[in-house]
Protein backbone atom coordinates (compact mmCIF):
# COMPACT_ATOMS: atom_id res chain seq x y z
CA UNK A 1 0.00 0.00 0.00
CA UNK A 2 1.15 3.51 -0.25
CA UNK A 3 0.30 6.02 2.30
CA UNK A 4 -0.35 9.99 1.37
CA UNK A 5 2.48 11.85 1.35
CA UNK A 6 0.53 14.17 4.27
CA UNK A 7 0.95 11.38 6.26
CA UNK A 8 4.38 10.86 5.53
CA UNK A 9 5.20 14.95 6.17
CA UNK A 10 3.28 14.93 9.69
CA UNK A 11 5.62 15.85 12.30
CA UNK A 12 6.27 13.31 15.40
CA UNK A 13 3.40 14.42 17.54
CA UNK A 14 5.65 16.22 19.93
CA UNK A 15 4.39 14.79 23.77
CA UNK A 16 4.61 11.31 21.46
CA UNK A 17 8.43 11.67 21.11
CA UNK A 18 8.44 12.60 25.02
CA UNK A 19 6.12 10.06 26.49
CA UNK A 20 8.64 7.21 24.46
CA UNK A 21 11.94 8.81 26.50
CA UNK A 22 10.20 8.30 29.89
CA UNK A 23 9.15 5.13 29.25
CA UNK A 24 12.40 4.27 28.45
CA UNK A 25 14.15 5.74 31.52
CA UNK A 26 11.12 4.35 33.71
CA UNK A 27 12.26 0.98 32.48
CA UNK A 28 16.05 1.59 33.57
CA UNK A 29 14.63 1.91 37.14
CA UNK A 30 14.59 6.09 37.18
CA UNK A 31 12.18 8.04 38.93
CA UNK A 32 11.52 9.98 36.49
CA UNK A 33 9.30 13.94 37.26
CA UNK A 34 7.17 15.13 34.15
CA UNK A 35 6.89 18.92 33.73
CA UNK A 36 6.14 17.85 30.60
CA UNK A 37 2.27 17.40 29.98
CA UNK A 38 -0.46 20.10 30.18
CA UNK A 39 -2.86 18.13 31.57
CA UNK A 40 -4.35 18.98 35.21
CA UNK A 41 -3.61 16.53 37.80
CA UNK A 42 -6.71 17.35 39.97
CA UNK A 43 -9.97 15.41 39.93
CA UNK A 44 -12.93 16.84 38.14
CA UNK A 45 -15.23 18.27 40.72
CA UNK A 46 -17.91 16.14 42.08
CA UNK A 47 -21.07 17.82 41.20
CA UNK A 48 -19.55 17.83 37.69
CA UNK A 49 -19.11 13.74 37.91
CA UNK A 50 -22.44 13.45 39.60
CA UNK A 51 -24.30 14.85 36.39
CA UNK A 52 -22.39 12.46 34.01
CA UNK A 53 -23.30 9.39 36.49
CA UNK A 54 -27.13 10.67 36.07
CA UNK A 55 -27.04 11.48 32.46
CA UNK A 56 -25.27 8.28 31.74
CA UNK A 57 -28.29 5.82 33.02
CA UNK A 58 -30.59 7.97 31.01
CA UNK A 59 -31.62 6.05 27.80
CA UNK A 60 -32.34 9.20 25.88
CA UNK A 61 -28.71 9.64 26.09
CA UNK A 62 -27.44 6.03 24.51
CA UNK A 63 -28.02 7.08 21.09
CA UNK A 64 -26.57 8.65 18.64
CA UNK A 65 -26.30 12.20 19.20
CA UNK A 66 -26.54 15.54 17.10
CA UNK A 67 -23.67 17.13 15.91
CA UNK A 68 -24.74 20.28 16.61
CA UNK A 69 -24.76 19.29 19.99
CA UNK A 70 -28.46 20.11 22.49
CA UNK A 71 -30.12 23.29 22.42
CA UNK A 72 -29.70 23.06 26.24
CA UNK A 73 -25.88 22.95 26.07
CA UNK A 74 -25.56 25.89 23.53
CA UNK A 75 -28.18 27.93 25.81
CA UNK A 76 -25.32 27.17 28.53
CA UNK A 77 -22.31 28.23 26.64
CA UNK A 78 -24.15 31.20 25.61
CA UNK A 79 -24.80 32.22 29.39
CA UNK A 80 -21.49 31.84 30.08
CA UNK A 81 -19.87 33.95 27.40
CA UNK A 82 -22.84 36.35 29.14
CA UNK A 83 -22.07 36.01 32.88
CA UNK A 84 -18.22 36.33 31.71
CA UNK A 85 -17.36 38.45 29.21
CA UNK A 86 -20.37 40.26 28.85
CA UNK A 87 -20.96 38.99 25.50
CA UNK A 88 -24.32 38.47 24.03
CA UNK A 89 -24.25 35.26 21.69
CA UNK A 90 -26.94 33.60 20.00
CA UNK A 91 -26.74 30.03 20.43
CA UNK A 92 -28.42 28.61 17.37
CA UNK A 93 -25.97 30.29 15.06
CA UNK A 94 -23.04 31.65 17.06
CA UNK A 95 -22.05 28.44 19.23
CA UNK A 96 -20.66 25.45 18.07
CA UNK A 97 -19.97 22.70 20.71
CA UNK A 98 -16.91 20.38 20.04
CA UNK A 99 -15.60 16.96 20.80
CA UNK A 100 -12.81 18.66 22.73
CA UNK A 101 -11.27 22.34 21.25
CA UNK A 102 -8.80 20.50 19.89
CA UNK A 103 -10.91 18.59 17.46
CA UNK A 104 -12.20 21.86 16.16
CA UNK A 105 -8.74 23.19 15.73
CA UNK A 106 -7.54 20.47 13.70
CA UNK A 107 -10.60 20.55 11.22
CA UNK A 108 -11.19 24.41 10.77
CA UNK A 109 -8.50 24.41 8.38
CA UNK A 110 -11.09 22.54 6.11
CA UNK A 111 -13.16 25.33 5.84
CA UNK A 112 -10.41 28.29 4.70
CA UNK A 113 -7.48 26.34 3.41
CA UNK A 114 -7.34 25.31 0.24
CA UNK A 115 -3.92 24.00 -1.49
CA UNK A 116 -1.31 26.39 -1.22
CA UNK A 117 -3.16 28.67 1.16
CA UNK A 118 -1.38 30.70 4.19
CA UNK A 119 -2.52 30.39 7.73
CA UNK A 120 -0.46 33.15 10.14
CA UNK A 121 0.67 30.84 13.14
CA UNK A 122 2.32 32.15 16.02
CA UNK A 123 5.82 30.66 16.44
CA UNK A 124 6.56 29.05 19.10
CA UNK A 125 2.66 27.76 19.67
CA UNK A 126 0.50 24.24 19.99
CA UNK A 127 1.29 22.56 17.33
CA UNK A 128 -2.19 21.56 15.99
CA UNK A 129 -2.61 25.33 13.75
CA UNK A 130 0.01 24.45 11.76
CA UNK A 131 -0.94 20.83 11.23
CA UNK A 132 -3.86 21.50 10.61
CA UNK A 133 -2.99 23.54 8.36
CA UNK A 134 -0.73 21.51 6.57
CA UNK A 135 -2.88 18.73 6.22
CA UNK A 136 -5.43 20.90 4.60
CA UNK A 137 -2.53 21.42 1.86
CA UNK A 138 -1.83 25.13 3.29
CA UNK A 139 1.24 26.54 4.59
CA UNK A 140 1.80 28.09 7.97
CA UNK A 141 3.40 31.22 8.05
CA UNK A 142 5.33 31.67 11.48
CA UNK A 143 4.74 34.67 13.38
CA UNK A 144 7.24 35.31 15.88
CA UNK A 145 6.70 35.42 19.04
CA UNK A 146 9.49 37.00 20.80
CA UNK A 147 10.58 38.59 24.57
CA UNK A 148 10.94 42.11 23.58
CA UNK A 149 7.58 42.00 22.25
CA UNK A 150 5.73 40.70 24.81
CA UNK A 151 5.51 37.09 23.01
CA UNK A 152 2.65 38.71 21.33
CA UNK A 153 3.19 38.99 17.39
CA UNK A 154 4.15 41.82 15.16
CA UNK A 155 1.49 42.22 12.68
CA UNK A 156 2.95 45.23 11.27
CA UNK A 157 6.14 42.92 10.30
CA UNK A 158 4.29 40.86 8.50
CA UNK A 159 5.00 41.60 4.40
CA UNK A 160 2.05 42.62 3.06
CA UNK A 161 2.31 40.43 -0.03
CA UNK A 162 1.64 37.40 2.80
CA UNK A 163 -0.89 39.71 4.65
CA UNK A 164 -3.03 39.74 1.09
CA UNK A 165 -2.76 35.86 0.73
CA UNK A 166 -3.42 34.82 3.82
CA UNK A 167 -6.95 33.35 4.86
CA UNK A 168 -6.23 32.54 8.90
CA UNK A 169 -4.65 34.12 11.58
CA UNK A 170 -3.79 32.03 15.03
CA UNK A 171 -4.04 33.98 18.03
CA UNK A 172 -3.82 31.90 21.45
CA UNK A 173 -4.05 33.95 24.94
CA UNK A 174 -3.24 33.36 27.69
CA UNK A 175 -0.71 31.75 25.80
CA UNK A 176 0.79 27.93 25.54
CA UNK A 177 3.60 27.70 25.74
CA UNK A 178 5.09 31.10 26.90
CA UNK A 179 2.43 32.01 29.14
CA UNK A 180 2.08 36.03 28.41
CA UNK A 181 -1.15 37.30 28.13
CA UNK A 182 -3.18 40.13 25.54
CA UNK A 183 -4.66 42.74 26.38
CA UNK A 184 -7.86 44.03 24.75
CA UNK A 185 -6.37 46.33 22.70
CA UNK A 186 -4.37 43.97 21.25
CA UNK A 187 -7.30 42.14 20.14
CA UNK A 188 -8.37 45.02 18.56
CA UNK A 189 -5.81 45.73 16.74
CA UNK A 190 -5.66 42.04 15.48
CA UNK A 191 -9.42 42.59 14.34
CA UNK A 192 -7.92 45.69 12.68
CA UNK A 193 -5.27 43.80 10.57
CA UNK A 194 -7.80 40.77 9.92
CA UNK A 195 -10.63 43.57 8.66
CA UNK A 196 -7.96 45.50 6.32
CA UNK A 197 -6.61 42.07 4.41
CA UNK A 198 -10.02 39.87 5.06
CA UNK A 199 -8.69 37.51 7.13
CA UNK A 200 -10.32 35.01 9.47
CA UNK A 201 -9.23 35.44 13.41
CA UNK A 202 -9.26 32.10 14.69
CA UNK A 203 -8.52 32.56 18.57
CA UNK A 204 -7.95 29.82 20.68
CA UNK A 205 -8.51 30.27 24.32
CA UNK A 206 -8.58 27.78 26.46
CA UNK A 207 -6.84 29.18 29.40
CA UNK A 208 -9.01 32.36 29.85
CA UNK A 209 -9.52 30.96 33.15
CA UNK A 210 -6.49 29.81 34.44
CA UNK A 211 -5.13 32.83 35.54
CA UNK A 212 -3.47 34.24 38.98
CA UNK A 213 -2.80 37.56 41.14
CA UNK A 214 -6.42 38.31 40.51
CA UNK A 215 -5.77 38.60 36.67
CA UNK A 216 -8.97 38.26 34.34
CA UNK A 217 -8.22 37.59 30.89
CA UNK A 218 -9.83 39.25 28.18
CA UNK A 219 -12.11 36.91 25.12
CA UNK A 220 -11.26 38.12 21.88
CA UNK A 221 -15.23 38.79 21.33
CA UNK A 222 -14.95 42.02 23.32
CA UNK A 223 -12.67 43.43 20.79
CA UNK A 224 -15.17 45.97 18.49
CA UNK A 225 -15.69 44.05 14.97
CA UNK A 226 -14.50 40.80 16.42
CA UNK A 227 -17.24 38.90 15.39
CA UNK A 228 -17.31 40.13 11.85
CA UNK A 229 -13.94 38.55 11.80
CA UNK A 230 -13.60 35.36 13.52
CA UNK A 231 -14.35 32.57 15.64
CA UNK A 232 -13.10 31.84 19.35
CA UNK A 233 -12.12 28.31 20.47
CA UNK A 234 -13.05 27.86 24.38
CA UNK A 235 -12.65 24.40 25.97
CA UNK A 236 -13.64 22.70 29.43
CA UNK A 237 -10.42 20.99 29.41
CA UNK A 238 -8.17 23.51 31.40
CA UNK A 239 -10.93 25.31 33.50
CA UNK A 240 -12.61 22.46 35.44
CA UNK A 241 -9.77 19.55 34.74
CA UNK A 242 -12.04 17.77 32.18
CA UNK A 243 -9.58 16.84 29.66
CA UNK A 244 -10.84 13.18 29.56
CA UNK A 245 -14.04 13.93 28.81
CA UNK A 246 -13.89 15.82 25.23
CA UNK A 247 -15.88 19.01 25.03
CA UNK A 248 -14.92 22.25 24.07
CA UNK A 249 -16.76 24.90 21.74
CA UNK A 250 -16.15 27.37 19.06
CA UNK A 251 -18.55 30.90 19.14
CA UNK A 252 -18.72 34.06 17.16
CA UNK A 253 -19.08 34.62 13.26
CA UNK A 254 -21.74 33.22 11.98
CA UNK A 255 -20.33 32.53 8.29
CA UNK A 256 -17.65 30.36 10.06
CA UNK A 257 -20.14 28.88 12.77
CA UNK A 258 -21.76 27.10 10.11
CA UNK A 259 -18.91 26.19 7.99
CA UNK A 260 -17.67 24.30 10.86
CA UNK A 261 -20.47 22.58 11.61
CA UNK A 262 -21.41 21.91 7.92
CA UNK A 263 -17.61 20.06 7.54
CA UNK A 264 -18.02 18.38 11.39
CA UNK A 265 -21.65 16.77 10.43
CA UNK A 266 -19.93 15.31 7.38
CA UNK A 267 -17.65 13.57 9.62
CA UNK A 268 -18.78 12.94 13.03
CA UNK A 269 -22.10 12.58 15.30
CA UNK A 270 -21.24 14.90 18.11
CA UNK A 271 -20.30 14.48 21.90
CA UNK A 272 -21.47 11.90 23.45
CA UNK A 273 -24.59 13.05 25.28
CA UNK A 274 -24.02 12.45 28.53
CA UNK A 275 -21.10 14.24 28.31
CA UNK A 276 -22.82 17.41 27.25
CA UNK A 277 -24.99 17.14 30.21
CA UNK A 278 -21.98 17.25 32.29
CA UNK A 279 -20.89 20.54 30.28
CA UNK A 280 -24.20 21.69 31.42
CA UNK A 281 -23.20 21.48 35.25
CA UNK A 282 -20.10 22.65 34.91
CA UNK A 283 -21.05 25.85 32.92
CA UNK A 284 -24.03 26.68 35.45
CA UNK A 285 -22.78 25.02 38.54
CA UNK A 286 -20.91 26.59 41.03
CA UNK A 287 -17.68 28.14 40.02
CA UNK A 288 -15.04 28.27 43.38
CA UNK A 289 -13.77 25.52 41.96
CA UNK A 290 -12.01 27.36 39.72
CA UNK A 291 -10.79 29.99 42.35
CA UNK A 292 -9.65 26.98 44.68
CA UNK A 293 -7.62 25.42 41.22
CA UNK A 294 -5.93 28.83 40.70
CA UNK A 295 -5.01 29.32 44.41
CA UNK A 296 -2.96 25.49 44.08
CA UNK A 297 -1.58 26.72 40.36
CA UNK A 298 -0.32 30.21 41.59
CA UNK A 299 1.57 28.68 44.46
CA UNK A 300 3.66 26.05 42.20
CA UNK A 301 3.90 28.88 39.92
CA UNK A 302 5.62 30.72 42.85
CA UNK A 303 7.65 27.74 44.19
CA UNK A 304 8.82 26.41 40.36
CA UNK A 305 9.86 30.34 39.57
CA UNK A 306 11.56 30.61 43.09
CA UNK A 307 13.43 27.46 41.53
CA UNK A 308 14.53 28.42 38.34
CA UNK A 309 15.80 31.94 38.98
CA UNK A 310 18.16 30.34 41.64
CA UNK A 311 19.09 27.97 39.18
CA UNK A 312 20.28 31.20 37.06
CA UNK A 313 17.46 30.86 34.09
CA UNK A 314 15.95 33.81 32.94
CA UNK A 315 11.50 33.96 33.60
CA UNK A 316 9.28 35.67 33.97
CA UNK A 317 6.12 34.54 36.47
CA UNK A 318 3.21 34.15 33.97
CA UNK A 319 0.00 35.89 34.82
CA UNK A 320 -1.88 33.14 33.48
CA UNK A 321 -1.91 29.54 31.24
CA UNK A 322 -0.35 26.59 33.28
CA UNK A 323 3.20 27.30 31.84
CA UNK A 324 6.63 28.85 32.88
CA UNK A 325 8.83 29.30 29.70
CA UNK A 326 12.42 29.52 30.58
CA UNK A 327 15.11 30.40 29.13
CA UNK A 328 17.96 27.99 28.88
CA UNK A 329 21.70 29.12 29.81
CA UNK A 330 23.58 30.63 27.08
CA UNK A 331 25.06 28.09 24.67
CA UNK A 332 22.94 25.21 25.30
CA UNK A 333 19.72 24.46 22.66
CA UNK A 334 16.03 23.22 24.22
CA UNK A 335 17.00 19.81 23.17
CA UNK A 336 20.21 19.72 25.19
CA UNK A 337 19.21 21.30 28.37
CA UNK A 338 16.16 19.13 28.48
CA UNK A 339 18.31 15.93 27.75
CA UNK A 340 20.59 17.29 30.29
CA UNK A 341 17.46 17.80 32.88
CA UNK A 342 16.51 14.17 32.29
CA UNK A 343 19.43 12.34 32.57
CA UNK A 344 21.06 14.34 35.02
CA UNK A 345 17.95 14.93 37.38
CA UNK A 346 15.17 12.76 36.16
CA UNK A 347 13.37 15.68 35.23
CA UNK A 348 11.23 16.07 31.87
CA UNK A 349 10.66 19.56 30.06
CA UNK A 350 9.30 20.30 27.29
CA UNK A 351 12.08 22.07 24.42
CA UNK A 352 10.43 25.16 23.05
CA UNK A 353 12.02 23.90 19.49
CA UNK A 354 8.77 21.63 19.72
CA UNK A 355 6.71 24.80 19.49
CA UNK A 356 8.14 26.28 16.58
CA UNK A 357 11.82 27.38 15.17
CA UNK A 358 11.35 30.46 17.40
CA UNK A 359 11.06 28.32 20.86
CA UNK A 360 14.69 27.55 20.40
CA UNK A 361 15.94 28.78 23.98
CA UNK A 362 13.37 27.82 26.10
CA UNK A 363 12.00 25.29 27.65
CA UNK A 364 8.54 24.90 28.93
CA UNK A 365 7.30 23.51 32.25
CA UNK A 366 3.81 22.84 33.73
CA UNK A 367 2.28 23.09 36.53
CA UNK A 368 0.31 20.13 36.16
CA UNK A 369 2.55 18.55 38.76
CA UNK A 370 1.30 17.18 42.19
CA UNK A 371 2.54 19.54 44.93
CA UNK A 372 5.12 16.64 46.40
CA UNK A 373 6.10 15.60 42.85
CA UNK A 374 6.78 19.08 41.91
CA UNK A 375 8.60 19.69 45.52
CA UNK A 376 11.07 16.72 44.41
CA UNK A 377 11.38 17.87 41.13
CA UNK A 378 12.27 21.36 42.50
CA UNK A 379 14.87 19.89 45.10
CA UNK A 380 16.42 17.75 41.96
CA UNK A 381 16.81 20.70 39.47
CA UNK A 382 18.20 23.21 42.50
CA UNK A 383 20.76 21.21 43.34
CA UNK A 384 22.03 20.83 39.85
CA UNK A 385 25.24 22.65 39.34
CA UNK A 386 24.29 24.43 35.53
C1 LIG B 1 -5.02 22.17 26.00
C2 LIG B 1 -5.09 23.02 24.80
C3 LIG B 1 -6.12 22.88 23.86
C4 LIG B 1 -6.98 21.66 23.76
O1 LIG B 1 -7.97 21.52 24.58
P1 LIG B 1 -9.07 20.40 24.38
O2 LIG B 1 -10.32 21.17 24.49
O3 LIG B 1 -8.83 19.45 25.50
O4 LIG B 1 -8.94 19.74 23.05
C5 LIG B 1 -6.20 23.78 22.83
N1 LIG B 1 -5.30 24.75 22.68
C6 LIG B 1 -4.29 24.91 23.53
C7 LIG B 1 -3.33 26.01 23.31
C8 LIG B 1 -4.14 24.04 24.60
O5 LIG B 1 -3.08 24.17 25.40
Amino acid sequence: MRLAQRVEELPAYLFAEISRKIAEKRTQGVDVISFAIGDPDLPTPEHIIDALAEAARDPANHRYPESEGLPELREAMSRWYKRRFSVELDPQREILPLIGSKEGIGHIALCFIEPGDVALVPDPGYPVYAVGTVLAGGEPYYLPLTEENEFLPDLDAVPEQIARGAKTLWLNYPNNPTGAVADLEFFERAVAFARRYDIAILHDGPYSEVAFDGYRPPSLLQADGARETGIEFHSLSKTYNMTGWRIGLAAGNTTVIDALMRVKSNLDSGIPQAIQRMAIAALEGPQDCIEEHNRIYQRRRDRLAAALTKMGLRIRPPRASLYIWARVPEGTTSVQFATRLLDEAGVVVTPGIGYGPSGEGYVRLSLTIPDERLEEGVRRMESLRL
